[in-house]
């Protein structure tokens, strides 16, 4: 019975993740608000919730063959970016208020400009320069100026003035859903198996294309049923393991079923489509303007797009240490330049501290399956062995 309805809800969130634009056109529908498209999870939602409209995370749509934009954007650019300019072309995203950007690396940049020049199809295009030094003495003070700016422009889009008291709001309906999101991974940590990492992924991915209040509704249903589950679950004794990157995209299910079917167990992840979404939370006792800021400058996971102090791999061996898991997956999107720099520093960090690391770079438009599956089992034999 309690399986039956831990299946049903995750049937839910499979067909709310399965078409994301989907879903949030009939949110949208149902709630009369404006949707707005955010690239990057650094793009403050909380202001776009305040405004009364309805935030979305946009991602790739993996499977589907890249078609119109090859006429602008190089094969050599990652798979989101070139996913983004065919979403805008083959009018995807027509629908959306805007979209909005982080002027996280080079690719973005030049895809918001691209996009703005070669089509009228979304309505507006924003970009957020939020800076990508973190703990300099000047950092605080542009982030307050940028992000007043990006507060008006967000209200002008559905013509109203965003106060304190809307974004405290909005900024509690978001930490309530993050909350729930960490304490799923709570269970899932001291349950290895109890959920897939498929199935956690879907999870994610609905919360990113619909109304927070509604996702945290379904969420707390799926925990409830966990917790019934886990009196009684025995945990998987399969190698536990932490999947990592995978920026800007969804970690590919063939991967992560990869793992699963190979010899691994994930028990924790730092992924894009993961819990870099949530795991930080707005501070509540700051004026909500702060608490924005504060987010974006102390994050709990360091991104490579960003100049920490605190880098990837020492976040990787602080997870390793506290999860017990026994390695990390890491995964590269390819042609991201800015996950391959962080990666390098952080394989050498992971290297040099005697744990143990295994890359796969993923190109979201070939299926690599049959090699990813290779390279997996090969890994966990060698950890089996050791
Ligand atoms: S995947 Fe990497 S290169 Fe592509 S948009 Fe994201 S950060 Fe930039």
């Amino acid at each position: 019975m309690v399986n039956a309805k831990f299946q049903a809800l995750i049937n839910q969130f499979t067909d709310l993740a399965a078409n994301p634009h989907k879903t949030a056109k009939e949110w949208s529908l149902k709630t009369g608000k404006k949707v707005v498209a955010c690239a990057g999870l650094d793009v403050p939602e909380p202001l776009i919730e305040a405004a009364g409209m309805m935030p979305i995370v946009l991602l790739e749509e993996y499977g589907k063959p890249i078609e119109l934009a090859n006429a602008h954007v190089q094969s050599h650019m990652c798979g989101y970016v070139r996913s983004m300019m065919e979403q805008a072309l083959n009018g995807t995203l027509n629908y959306v208020e805007a979209l909005m950007i982080r002027d996280a690396c080079h690719e973005l940049r030049m895809i918001g400009d691209l996009i703005h020049y070669v089509t009228d199809n979304v309505k507006h295009i924003q970009f957020m320069y939020f800076p990508p030094t973190q703990h300099e003495t000047l950092t605080k003070p542009f982030m307050q100026k940028e992000m007043a700016k990006i507060r008006k422009i967000i209200g002008d889009y559905n013509s109203v003035e965003i106060t304190d008291e809307m974004l405290a709001k909005a900024i509690k309906t978001h930490n309530e859903n993050r909350k729930l999101m960490i304490r799923l991974y709570d269970i899932r940590r001291g349950n290895p198996g109890i959920i897939s990492a498929v199935q956690v992924s879907v999870v994610i991915q609905a919360s990113m294309c619909m109304p927070k209040e509604e996702h945290s509704k379904l969420l707390q249903e799926l925990i409830a049923v966990l917790e019934k589950m886990a009196k009684d679950f025995k945990p998987s004794n399969s190698i536990p393991i932490i999947v990592s990157g995978s920026l800007c995209e969804i970690c590919k299910d063939y991967v992560l079923e990869a793992i699963e079917s190979t010899g691994g167990v994930v028990i924790d992840d730092d992924l894009y489509v993961g819990s870099r979404y949530f795991n930080t939370l707005y501070d509540e006792l700051l004026t909500p303007m702060d608490a924005l800021i504060e987010a974006y400058v102390n994050p709990i996971s360091p991104c490579p797009t960003k100049y920490e102090k605190r880098s990837i791999g020492d976040y990787q061996l602080e997870m390793l240490q506290t999860t017990g898991a026994r390695a990390i997956v890491d995964v590269i999107v390819q042609n991201c330049e800015a996950h391959y720099y962080g990666y390098f520093m952080a394989h050498q960090k992971v290297l040099a501290a005697g744990r143990r690391d295994l890359d796969l770079f993923i190109d979201m438009e070939n299926d690599q399956f049959g090699q990813v599956k290779t390279r997996l089992q090969s890994f966990f034999e060698s950890l089996e062995g050791e």
